[in-house]
Order: structure tokens, then sequence, then C-alpha cells
């Protein structure tokens, strides 16, 4: 079970879609965030203004589509949606910018992605609400200048890291987003449970969410992979069985580790004697990017206790060899 082949079909699109939350009251967790967006939204609506251009970051499936969508919906405005890499040319950009109603939301994922023409031409469109278009070919071409809406930018990124300075000094507001507790997620499996009319127990729920990487999209993709196996193999309804089986015939991890992250821990602890290992070297040796690593991986592991973070670089924990098997030798025995 792969949950990043998973996102990239058509049906797990659609099937996000439907269990997206619309209102800030169906949104479950990251509740600093919620409450200052809250507050920001109130006084935009309030003042009749656009909101201010938002910053969301942090690992992928926490939720930033979603509030932006949110953010929208309660300020009672239009939602336009597309993304960095999708941005090729100023003019892709400048099409939208122009078809921006009053206040509207912009949400661009992947914001970090963005070309540096694309992003530069961004700037006087966030700050003065202009832009410079070409009109004409040839010796006439020309540049002029035009007004565009008011709008509020929603930016999405995983990695905070690599946005420019002048980029990031055009958002007034900046949200971090932060993994889910178990609690939270099983609240989130109970209410799509409830939408795709599947009936659930609570135990059956808090051993999905305990599998799910803090991430409710990891959580949602679960919930359709058991709902399958209770309606094939069991009555249609999840318990704490079914819930149990089916994970295991998936193939997963009990505490909700991809392949990636295991890639990681069997790395420092087969190739680095369990650390300290600088992350940089931990990417290289399996073959991703160290800005991704710390941003996206990381994190996890830390929060999780499977990875300490020291002076000399990164080191894995006694937890860390006892949930791959691997007994802990050398220097490294605790
Ligand atoms: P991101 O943009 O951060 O990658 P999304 O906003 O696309 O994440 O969320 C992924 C999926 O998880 C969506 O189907 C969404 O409905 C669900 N989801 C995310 N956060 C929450 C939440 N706090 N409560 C309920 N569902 C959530």
């Amino acid at each position: 079970f792969d949950i990043r082949q998973e996102q990239g079909r058509k049906g797990e699109k659609d099937f996000e879609n439907a269990l997206r939350p619309l209102r800030f009251g169906d949104f479950s967790g990251q509740q600093k965030v919620v409450e200052n967006l809250e507050v920001f939204v109130e006084a935009a609506k309030y003042r009749g203004e656009p909101l201010d251009h938002t910053l969301l970051h942090g690992p992928p499936g926490l939720g930033k589509t979603t509030l932006s969508n949110i953010i929208a919906n309660e300020l009672g405005v239009g939602f336009k949606i597309t993304s960095g890499p999708v941005l090729d040319k100023p003019g892709d950009l400048a099409g939208i910018l122009t078809s921006l109603e009053p206040r509207d939301v912009l949400f661009i994922d992947e914001i970090h992605r963005l070309s540096p023409v694309v992003e530069e031409y961004l700037y006087s469109a966030m700050e003065d609400y202009r832009i410079d278009i070409m009109i004409d070919k040839g010796p006439s071409a020309r540049s002029i200048q035009i007004d565009l809406n008011p709008f509020t930018l929603v930016g999405a990124t995983t990695r905070s890291g690599l946005l420019t300075a002048p980029l990031r000094a055009r958002f007034g507001i900046n949200l971090h987003l932060e993994y889910y507790g178990p609690e939270m997620l099983q609240k989130i499996i109970k209410r799509s449970a409830m939408i795709l009319k599947v009936p659930i127990d609570d135990d059956a729920a808090i051993e999905i969410a305990r599998r799910s990487r803090g991430t409710p999209r990891i959580a949602n993709a679960l919930l359709r992979r058991v709902r399958d196996f209770a309606q094939v193999k069991g009555n249609g309804r999840i318990d704490r069985d079914i819930a149990r089986i089916s994970l295991s015939a998936l193939n997963i991890d009990q505490y909700g580790l991809d392949e990636i992250d295991n890639k990681i821990l069997l790395t420092i602890i087969d190739k680095f004697r369990g650390g300290p290992v600088g992350v940089s070297t931990i990417a290289t040796a399996i073959g991703e990017d160290t800005g991704t690593v710390e941003e996206v991986y990381e994190p996890y592991l830390i929060m999780e206790g499977f990875i300490k973070r020291t002076q000399r670089g990164r080191m894995v924990t006694p937890l860390a060899y006892q949930h791959l098997g691997r007994p802990m030798t050398g220097s490294n025995a605790v």
C-alpha cells in the first residue's frame, strides 16, 4: 500500500474532495492556526477588505488546501486554485489574476516551486494589485500597467526553507501546520466514516488513527481501504478486528511509518552505525533531497522519538532499533 501512488489517482482526488471540510467548524485540530485565522477573516469581513496574503506551511496532507478553501467560504468570496509548477510563464499568472473578483482567494500550492520570473511578476500583484502586461507583437509591442481587483493570495508550501526572502516578506500572515495527534485523527476518521455512511467503532477508528502518520490525508486513505475489507470480509461495519486485519494485510507499519521513513532509519543504522550522521549525508544515501528529508520526513521521526538531533548530526534512538528488529551493537548499544 503506497499512499503516494494512491494520491495520483483520479478516484482518490474525488474521494478527498468529498471529505474536505468546508467551514472552520468542521475542521478539527490545528487549534491555534484556526483561532488566528478566524479572527483575521472576521476582521477582514468587517472592514470589507481582502484578507492579508497568507502563507501556510507544513508537511503534505495536513489541510493546507482545505484551510484555504475554508477561508474563501468564510469570507464569502470566490476561490481559484493553481500551483507553482503549473505557472510556467508570467502570462499564465496574468490570466488568473485578471479573472479574480474583488476579495477573491487565489491559492497557489507548492509556491516554493514558482519560477523566478513568475515569482517576480507576483510581487507587484501582491503589493499594489497591479501588473504589467505586454500588448501587441513585433515593433509595436509595449507593456501597459493594469489594475487588479484586490485579492488574497494563499500560498502553501511543504518547504518553507526554499522560499525567497522577498516573497516571504509579502505575506502578512504566516502559519505553520503541525502533525495531528491520534485522538484528533480518530475524530476526523469518524467524521469521514459518517459522510461515507460506513459504521465504525471508536476502537477501530483509533487503531487506524495511530497508523496514519499524524496526517488526515493518510487517515482518510486508510479508512477507504479498511472499508473495502469490512464490506468484503465482514458485515460492512468497521470494528477493531476488521481494522487490525486490514491494516496488517495492507502492510501498514505499527507506527504508520512509510517506506522512506523506514529507509532513513535503516540507513542510519546499517550504514552509519546509528549515527551521528549529517542530514545531507543521509539524504544522499537514500537519494532524496536534503531539504525534503529535513522538512518533510525528519519532523515526524523526531516527534515520534525515532531520531534525535544532536550537535554532531542525527542519531537513531533505541525505539528505532526495536521497531526495525535490529540489535543494538558496538558503540551504539545503550
Ligand atoms: P494539504 O493541502 O496540506 O496537502 P489537504 O488540505 O489537501 O492537505 O488535505 C488532505 C485531505 O485530508 C483532504 O481530504 C481533507 O479533507 C483532509 N483533512 C485535512 N485536514 C483535515 C482536518 N483538520 N479535518 C478533517 N479533514 C482534514
